[in-house]
């Protein structure tokens, strides 16, 4: 499969009164990509998230997606990407099923009759297919959400700690599903997490943010011995420690 870039990020900026949430950072994703973004609290994750989905508006910069700009508009952009986070709420009053149906139509996805009951399957939402998402439990809430996700078969997927409220062994199917996924689809996936493990088998590359830049970015595999740590974890904890002194 020729790799192509799916999301170019370029000098992307966001000010708010007295914060520099995100300053000047340039990435990009290449299609069947994940790439992790990391950083502690308030590193900025989640404005940049935020900044592609098209939420919030960039201060200055620019993000191209499928090879071209937000700028030029987002009407051709949208269909083709997804996203799951933690602060992302379903409508509570309907059905795990409804929900898929709703997000399955506003999507124009075409074969939901075969769609649904395989998503339900693959995500372990079966015998919830008729339960109200409001009484879901919250890893049940989040295996629903990367449902939905990946209901429109996205090139695109941004992931904002899609595993936070997941038990270790629903957090490794849901990883598997998404690794498989990104394999047979070719798919580009921006991931944000707390949970180094995680990301050291998922990514192919991380971006380690603090204070709004990116300090570092490489291979999670190779990255911490480059600095002298033993995993990514103990290379995290340096990085939000002593974010201007690493080298
Ligand atoms: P966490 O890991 O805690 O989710 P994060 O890396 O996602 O953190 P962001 O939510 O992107 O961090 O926040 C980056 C910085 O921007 C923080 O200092 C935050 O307080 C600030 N910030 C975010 N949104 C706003 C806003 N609407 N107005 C002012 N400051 C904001």
């Amino acid at each position: 499969m020729t790799e192509k870039i799916i999301l170019q990020v370029t000098n992307l900026i966001k000010e708010y009164k007295d914060v520099k949430a995100v300053n000047n950072i340039s990435f990009n994703i290449k299609s069947g990509q994940i790439v992790g973004l990391l950083g502690p609290n308030g590193a900025g994750k989640t404005t940049t998230i935020s900044m592609i989905l098209g939420i919030t508006e960039p201060s200055g910069g620019d993000i191209s997606i499928f090879g071209k700009s937000i700028k030029e508009g987002r009407s051709e952009i949208n269909n083709d990407m997804n996203f799951a986070a933690v602060y992302s709420h379903l409508p509570n009053n309907l059905t795990v099923k409804q929900n898929l149906q709703v997000f399955g139509l506003l999507y124009g996805v075409k074969n939901l009759k075969e769609k649904i009951p395989q998503l339900l399957k693959d995500f372990t939402l079966e015998k919830f297919a008729d339960t109200k998402a409001g009484l879901l439990s919250s890893g049940e809430i989040s295996r629903l959400n990367l449902a939905k996700a990946i209901i429109n078969e996205p090139k695109l997927l941004l992931l904002d700690e899609p595993t936070a409220s997941l038990d270790p062994h629903s957090a490794d199917i849901v990883r598997e599903l998404i690794k498989e996924y990104v394999k047979k689809k070719g798919i580009a996936i921006l991931w944000t997490s707390h949970n180094m493990k995680e990301i050291e088998l998922a990514c192919d590359e991380v971006l380690f943010l603090s204070h709004g830049n990116i300090l570092l970015s490489g291979d999670p595999k190779v990255l911490p011995a480059k600095y002298g740590k033993k995993d990514l974890e103990e290379l995290f904890i340096t990085v939000a420690r002593e974010p201007l002194t690493l080298s």
